[in-house]
């Protein structure tokens, strides 16, 4: 059974990480969404269990496709899911650069661990959670940008951070 792994952040899950995780759920038997638990990102807007909750509701209609949470390094967490590939999403050129690094190191911690690289859809090459949160702060349209079911959920996140 070959696994794909689709790590990041998801804080929270856009569109464009569904994308991914979509078309990754049809090339592959089986899809990990892997949400880092302790990333050097500085000041979250949701807990670890809100993205995991977000995520799961994202992905309840794919039978294929589940999420865990990984609080170590994604080349150890690899490890559990044997001749599992690591899928990302490149927007630009600037994500290339970063991802080519990260191919990298993770091989030094686990030479067989492959990387794969899908192009982002060109409706989401402009989207990212950062966007995403900028919106939620200043009361914007989420539609379009993070999945229906859950856009209220952001917003009312973002109204209590608000306060
Ligand atoms: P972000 O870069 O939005 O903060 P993450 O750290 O959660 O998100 O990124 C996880 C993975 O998802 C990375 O491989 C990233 O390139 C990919 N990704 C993020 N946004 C998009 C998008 N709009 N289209 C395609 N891939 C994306």
């Amino acid at each position: 059974m070959r696994t794909a792994i689709c790590p990041g952040s998801f804080d929270p899950i856009t569109l464009g990480h569904l994308n991914i995780i979509e078309r990754a759920a049809q090339i592959f038997d089986r899809v990990v969404v892997c949400v880092a638990a302790n990333t050097a990102k500085t000041a979250p807007m949701f807990t670890v269990e809100e993205k995991v909750e977000m995520v799961r509701r994202v992905i309840a209609p794919y039978p294929n496709v589940t999420v865990e949470v990984n609080s170590g390094l994604l080349a150890e967490f690899a490890r559990r899911y044997e001749g599992s590939v690591l899928i990302k999403g490149l927007r630009a050129a600037s994500d290339f650069d970063y991802e080519f690094q990260m191919d990298l190191i993770n091989k030094r911690i686990n030479p067989e661990l492959e990387t794969m690289f899908l192009t982002a859809d060109q409706r989401y090459t402009f989207l990212s959670s950062s966007i995403v949160r900028e919106m939620a702060h200043y009361g914007g349209e989420l539609s379009g940008l993070v999945p229906e079911e859950i856009v209220a959920f952001i917003e009312e996140k973002a109204k209590t951070r608000r306060g």
